[in-house]
């Protein structure tokens, strides 16, 4: 077959350059075909990375070569970790963008890639011979032809922005909407469904009274996401913390009927964790105020991001409702919020590998699979280009499950159930959390990564070295005595010894590193130990016990994970199963027993009819 590119990526969004760089990786000739060059990876939204759940994802597409983590590293403007207080596998990273560089590092590091191409245009439909995808047809007509799709168009699949009553047919403000390719997926069979985001207005930041808001600083040292960046040390820029008054309550609630969300105009659903301000005050109606989280969108722009004011309220009522905020009386609008529905697919359509069932070599990323942020759409990103690229070589799919990445957490929650509403990660959504920290996503992928070629050879070394130093330093750690009279306060907690090693020490309630280095001064080389060796091995020390169980709960499901299901198994033949769970199990195909059992509304009992008629298939063709 003559090709133009091994694999074409549609939409240069956060998912489309992860997958895109994936393939390059992995020495495959690819082009995005994208409405901006220039916008690749543009932040439609927030101007952060991160956040709970979501840092494990970038640390992850990080460990698999991806760019996100360096991205953010290059070109944040303040860094914090969350939920320190509490346990490891919930703490997170969360970084404020400059937006503008953050697009232009993608923009600079795609354009030094030998073997991507950036197509300017619009793609309307999908080539394809039989059930097989041969390229896209740009809107002008113009033909390219490759050996794989991957299709990551966000939310400009019949995308509809609403402000108030007026209705614009855009993908992004701005910025026009892809009504040609979700004509060409119906053709082609797909059900699309359709969803709901928003976003709030930008403000002035010389128009605002920081004096009246609370300051939010960064975090010292600088918590960076990527392995690759070298720590550096700069002037963080400072958030603030406002909020609501009973005035902006009262001027939202007496415009309900205006509003889009309310009107009948929308009906699809939005993200219920990003609810818009109309839909806080409608929902939680005995709260009166609610916070606002004023972050710059850079350093070089005086521009504003008022984080928790999502509207689609008439520009009228938006000005005069954020005028009642606490410190921006006075302040000016540069662009009004807005929401907008688009079309996504329902992705019972897609398998594990994110390849459709429909057509093969046509794969789907991001928010065209139901989900939501840019993170999210940059670990599927990845998945699909690599497992595009596998596909061409006709090698098997690279799949991770749910004990061994967020991203397989969140594959699987997507292909096991019914998207209602745009799916975003959360720590809570996975069930061995423990063990899927941030801390160690290299530990849990970079073995993948060496394997498919999509990191230096000498970093998977690198980081066996720095593997081996996390168990010497453990080992130490589990000698080195320190004396009771030296501890200080924590002396308290030992009156009956003379001395304690620091691994008890790491094992108390609330000792951390912080509190242990004062003492590590007689620990042979650990002194010289990066601050990252240092926190592996706490981390390890004081979580043994759990960690320890959930590699026994891990072990047990990864039983049932390797029950696998073929492809070709026909569930027609299932004698003995409820109805309801045929026509489940016939729709989203699931790979394993485990998954099985996983599907929404799937019975124990309809597991152990299949697990019985799987047997004998399984020994019918052996
Ligand atoms: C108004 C708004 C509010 C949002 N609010 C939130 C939020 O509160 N929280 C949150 O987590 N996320 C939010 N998001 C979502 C977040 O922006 C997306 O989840 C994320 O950007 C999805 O990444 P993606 O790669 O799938 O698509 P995008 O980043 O949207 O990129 C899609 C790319 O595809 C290109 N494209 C589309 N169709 C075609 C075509 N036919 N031909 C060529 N190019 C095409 C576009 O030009 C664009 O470059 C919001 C998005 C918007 C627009």
């Amino acid at each position: 077959m003559s090709v133009d590119f091994d694999l074409i990526v549609i939409g240069g969004g956060h998912a489309g350059v992860e997958a895109a760089l994936a393939a390059v990786r992995m020495g495959r000739s690819t082009a995005i075909v994208t409405m901006d060059p220039e916008r690749l990876a543009l932040m439609s939204c927030n101007p952060a990375i991160g956040g709970i759940g979501k840092s494990q994802l970038v640390k992850e597409v990080d460990a698999l070569g991806g760019i996100m983590g360096e991205a953010i590293d290059a070109t944040g403007i303040q860094f914090r970790r969350l939920n320190l207080s509490r346990g490891a596998a919930v703490w997170s990273t969360r970084a404020q963008a400059d937006r503008r560089f953050y697009n232009q590092y993608i923009v600079d590091y795609c354009k030094r890639q030998n073997k991507l191409t950036i197509v300017e245009g619009l793609a309307g439909l999908i080539m394809h011979e039989q059930d097989r995808v041969i390229g896209v047809r740009l809107e002008d007509g113009t033909p390219v032809r490759s050996r794989a799709v991957v299709v990551a168009t966000g939310t400009f699949l019949g995308g509809l922005i609403h402000i108030g009553e007026k209705k614009i047919k855009a993908g992004r403000f701005g910025e026009p909407a892809a009504y040609r390719l979700s004509d060409s997926f119906r053709e082609l069979g797909f059900e699309l469904g359709r969803l709901k985001t928003g976003t709030p207005p930008r403000l002035d930041g010389d128009t605002i009274d920081w004096s009246r808001c609370e300051l939010q600083p960064g975090e010292d040292p600088i918590p960076f996401f990527s392995y690759r960046s070298a720590y550096r040390q700069f002037e963080q820029t400072p958030c603030y913390l406002t909020s609501t008054t009973a005035r902006t309550k009262e001027i939202i609630v007496a415009n309900y009927r205006r509003s889009p969300i309310f009107s009948g105009q929308i009906t699809s659903s939005g993200p219920r964790y990003c609810p818009s301000i109309e839909d806080k005050f409608f929902r939680f109606a005995d709260k009166s105020t609610h916070h606002v989280f004023l972050e710059p969108e850079g350093n070089g722009t005086s521009e504003v991001y008022p984080n928790g004011f999502s509207t689609a309220l008439p520009e009228d009522v938006q000005a005069e409702a954020i005028r009642t905020v606490v410190g921006l009386e006075n302040v000016r609008i540069t662009r009004p919020g807005y929401a907008v529905e688009y079309d996504y697919c329902p992705t019972y359509q897609i398998k594990q590998s994110l390849e459709t069932r429909r057509l093969s070599g046509l794969f789907f990323a991001g928010q065209i699979n139901g989900t939501s942020g840019y993170e999210e759409a940059a670990a599927q990103g990845i998945m699909a280009g690599i497992n595009a690229v596998l596909f061409i070589e006709q090698a098997e799919p690279f799949l991770l499950d749910r004990s061994e990445a967020y991203i397989g957490v969140m594959i699987d929650d997507l292909t096991t159930r019914s998207t209602t509403e745009p799916y975003r990660m959360f720590t809570s959504r996975s069930e061995y959390r423990l063990a899927l920290r941030e801390d160690n996503a290299r530990d849990r992928l970079f073995g993948y990564a060496r394997k498919y070629g999509l990191i230096p050879d000498a970093d998977f070394h690198a980081f066996k070295a720095t593997q081996q130093a996390t168990t010497e330093t453990i080992k130490r750690f589990s000698k080195a005595r320190v004396r009771v009279s030296e501890l200080g306060g924590l002396a308290d907690r030992f009156t009956k010894f003379e001395s304690v090693t620091i691994e008890t020490l790491l094992k108390q309630p609330n000792v951390g590193i912080p509190e242990i280095l004062p003492h590590l001064k007689s620990v042979e080389s650990v002194t010289s130990s990066s601050p990252e060796i240092l926190e592996r091995a706490a981390i390890t020390i004081k979580y043994q016990g759990y960690i320890d169980k959930q590699a026994r709960e891990i072990a047990q499901f990864k039983k049932l994970e390797h029950e696998r299901i073929p492809e070709e198994f026909s569930y027609q033949v299932v004698t003995g199963l409820r109805n309801e769970a045929r026509e489940k199990f016939a729709r989203y195909r699931p790979g394993s027993i485990g998954q099985a059992g996983r599907i929404e509304g799937i019975t124990p009992g309809d597991v152990a009819v299949l697990s019985v008629h799987l047997k004998r298939f399984k020994s019918a063709v052996a």
